[in-house]
């Protein structure tokens, strides 16, 4: 039964069906097939070339396809493909054929079947106006497309197929869901079932195809179901767009959008995005957190609203500038205010946002809460300033404490002087003697501690000028020449013949604390070398203070330049009195200067300090040009600041002195003194007394004027001598003294042309000050004339 039913089949089926041999000759056929051969019945076909009346290409494809299936190795299933066949009218039919290997007992046999027309040809009467639309619509840019009624392919055109990029075959026959993204298969079932219920509307909505390559694209597709003038569905014309591009800038931009919205969200700062008219449209939490309010608030409010009032300018500035593209972020400070009224101190960035067109679009703020970092600067500054007024009350202290001190240091060194003077018992006399050198020790130690404080406190400040060095180091020269011989050294100095530059008082303290130490570590019978050497092209100029002293281990080099480090001696040497301060002294005073000190040294052998100041400036004058007259001193008067006039020690006598000084200690151990030596004092506490004494005429003109630098009510000794001056009219000859260490009114004072000796003075400079003094004035004025002869 089966077998007559299998026939019957075979006879029936609207298939053409043809059973090949391997050479492609036809072994059976069923009546379609002699229908679709045109002949009678299947029989006439039998033993006849199958290939053979197929046009020719269409003949090479089968063949091919039924020899490839004949020759797998593997089972490779039926090779199915739709072709379109040539028609004798000159159009052309599509045709799907099968071609399959048949399992039967000769492996050779092949069956061809051959399906009906997919789509029927049109009447001949449309064919030419058909014509032109296939033209149209298969050289058409978008992708077009005809569709059944049931939604297969029927025609596609080259943009569809590239846009899609799948082969023709793929597509005819198939429906369009096989390539329709499976997530946008409602939407089209939708659509056909309504147009096939009567639904005109046509199909305009993007959606996702899959190519054959898998990737997913996007289109827009508008499809209309065309009908029959009985409103029959025909066919589905449609057209496809890709819209891949935008739908990938538009999935950037979301991704851009999304990786900003979560940077806004997740930013530490405040941020947000405003309108023109400074009203808040979105706000981040952290915006929220700073300012004390809710979004939903924030949002109600614009910028204005919850800044400081004074502020409010700050904002609308931001908003004119950015505007008028005047900046392109505008940054400033601006306070806020809470909800609970207190202030927020912000540091604000705003940027304008422009739209598609170019044309501003919102302001983006950018708010830091800078609240505690400015009252941090606040702290700091306060913190500053208070530790400058605590440097400034040292200073003042100092000064103070340095003057006050050096009052009874005077007096006690002039009482102890005078006592010495008067005093004829050896043994007695001897004690004096130590006590005069324990108070030398004293006022010494004592400036060399308020050196080092001032020079901390920044008390100092370098007054760098061109000078003349050469009577620098003479005067030098001149004061340690005898100390070194003394000791049983050789000083030999060579003074240079240059001008440099920097500050005469402090590269003098600078020297003097290194010819003191070279003469100090040095043995008796050594010898110390000043000199100096002139460097790259004569533009610095190198002061070396050599010794021939006990020189200074390597490791010890850096270190002896701190305070209070001094140099162990070897067991068994006797070490050298000192407070290590010396060098420390050096050390910062060459930074104040900008000079460099170096030390050299063999130990055993000696050591050399260097000390490397610039040279003036070629073509610059020098302020002092003249190069000042030697002059001897013996004693350490760093403050001697006028020409000295050379000493004659034959000025001692009875002369007429006046002495101003307001410390009634200073004053009377000054006048015994100067009475001890035979001349005769006239006293004054200050300004008023003299004052008193000259209009009263009680004054006679004095030979020599002593005042204290300050004295009572803010004047000074050099408004004390100007007065006498002035009464007598003579330039009477004055000394100042003074126990300031301020170097700006050490300046002023010796600014005033009179010489400055700085207290504590100790008698020997104040004698051999005196002879200067007098032997000059009696080279200059011959009316002078001692009241006594000189007394030893
Ligand atoms: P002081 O001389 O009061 O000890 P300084 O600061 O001037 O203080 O010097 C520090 C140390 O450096 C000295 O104690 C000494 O050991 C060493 N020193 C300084 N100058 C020399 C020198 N010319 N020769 C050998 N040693 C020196």
């Amino acid at each position: 039964m089966a077998a007559v039913t299998l026939d019957r089949l075979w006879e029936m089926s609207p298939q053409a069906v043809f059973l090949l041999d391997d050479a492609g000759r036809i072994l059976a056929a069923n009546a379609a097939a002699a229908d679709a051969r045109e002949v009678d019945a299947p029989d006439a076909l039998i033993g006849t070339d199958y290939f053979e009346p197929l046009a020719g290409n269409i003949a090479a494809r089968r063949r091919a396809r039924m020899e490839a299936l004949l020759h797998a190795t593997t089972d490779v299933g039926p090779s199915r493909v739709a072709e379109r066949i040539p028609a004798t009218d000159g159009g052309s039919r599509l045709v799907r054929c099968t071609i399959a290997a048949v399992d039967g007992p000769d492996p050779a046999v092949v069956a061809v079947f051959e399906d009906e027309e997919v789509f029927p040809e049109a009447a001949p009467a449309d064919r030419r106006s058909e014509n032109r639309f296939r033209n149209a619509f298969d050289r058409a840019p978008q992708g077009m497309a005809l569709l059944d009624t049931e939604g297969r392919w029927r025609r596609v055109n080259r943009a569809l197929l590239d846009m899609l990029g799948h082969p023709e075959t793929d597509l005819i026959g198939r429906s369009l869901l096989s390539v329709t993204h499976v997530d946008d298969w409602a939407r089209d079932i939708a659509w056909l079932d309504a147009a096939l219920a009567g639904d005109t509307t046509p199909f305009d909505a993007e959606k996702r195809f899959l190519r054959a390559d898998g990737t997913v694209i996007w289109a827009h597709v508008t499809r209309v179901m065309t009908r029959d003038p009985d409103g029959t569905p025909r066919e589905i014309i449609g057209q496809f767009i890709d819209t891949s591009r935008r739908h990938e800038v538009e999935a950037a931009l979301r991704a851009s959008e999304s990786r900003f919205r979560e940077a806004f969200e997740a930013a530490p700062h405040g941020m947000a995005m405003c309108g023109l008219d400074g009203r808040f449209i979105e706000v981040n939490t952290a915006l929220c957190r700073i300012l004390n309010r809710d979004e939903a608030t924030l949002t109600s409010l614009d910028v204005t609203a919850v800044s400081h009032p004074e502020d409010h300018n700050v904002y609308l500035e931001a908003a004119r500038r950015l505007l008028t593209d005047d900046v392109r972020v505008f940054a400033g400070e601006m306070r806020f205010v809470r909800p609970d009224g207190t202030d927020l101190r912000g540091h604000v960035s705003v940027a304008l946002a422009r739209d598609g067109h170019g044309r501003p679009h919102h302001l983006i703020m950018h708010l830091q809460d800078i609240t505690r970092q400015v009252e941090a600067e606040v702290g700091l500054h306060e913190a500053v300033a208070t530790a400058e007024q605590a440097l400034l009350a040292k200073t003042r202290f100092l000064a103070a404490a340095s003057h006050d001190l050096r009052q009874p240091l005077q007096a006690l060194n002039l009482f102890v002087s005078v006592l010495s003077g008067r005093e004829t018992d050896p043994a007695k006399k001897d004690i004096l003697a130590k006590v005069e050198r324990s108070l030398e020790g004293l006022a010494d130690l004592m400036n060399t501690l308020l050196d080092i404080s001032k020079l901390e406190g920044g008390a100092i400040l370098p007054d760098q000028r061109a000078f003349d060095i050469h009577p620098m180091i003479r005067r030098l020269a001149e004061e340690f020449t005898p100390m070194a011989a003394d000791i049983g050294l050789t000083l030999r100095v060579v003074p240079p013949t240059a001008t440099v530059f920097s500050d005469p008082a402090l590269l003098e303290i600078i020297l003097r604390n290194l010819i003191g130490n070279a003469l100090k570590y040095t043995h008796h019978g050594g010898r110390v070398l000043l000199g100096a050497r002139r460097l790259e092209g004569g533009q610095r100029l190198r002061l070396d203070i050599i010794d021939t002293g006990e020189g200074i281990p390597v490791d010890q080099r850096q270190l002896i330049f701190e305070d209070f480090h001094r140099v162990m001696p070897e067991p068994g040497v006797e070490g050298r009195s000192g407070l290590g301060l010396g060098l420390g002294i050096v050390n910062r005073v060459a930074r104040l200067l900008g000079a460099a000190v170096a030390v050299d040294s063999t130990v055993g052998r000696g050591s050399r300090f260097s000390v490397t100041v610039p040279c003036q400036v070629p073509g610059a004058v020098p302020e002092s040009g003249k190069r000042a007259p030697a002059r001897r001193a013996q004693g350490a008067s760093q403050e001697v600041g006028s020409d000295a006039a050379p000493v004659d020690r034959a000025g001692r006598g009875l002369l007429h002195l006046v002495v101003v000084d307001d410390e009634a200690a200073v004053r009377e151990s000054l006048t015994l003194l100067l009475e001890g030596w035979g001349h005769r004092v006239s006293a004054f506490a200050g300004l008023s007394d003299l004052t008193e004494a000259l209009l009263t005429d009680a004054l006679t003109c004095p030979d020599v004027m002593l005042a204290d630098f300050r004295l009572p009510s803010g004047r000074t000794g050099v408004e004390a001598v100007a007065l006498a001056r002035g009464h007598f009219r003579r330039a009477v000859p004055a000394l100042l003294l003074t126990g300031d260490t301020e170097s700006q009114r050490l300046r002023d004072a010796s600014r005033g042309g009179l010489p400055v000796l700085r207290k504590p003075v100790r008698p020997d400079q104040l004698r051999l000050k005196l002879a200067e003094m007098i032997g000059a004035l009696h080279r200059s004025d011959g009316s002078v004339t001692p009241e006594s002869g000189p007394r030893s």
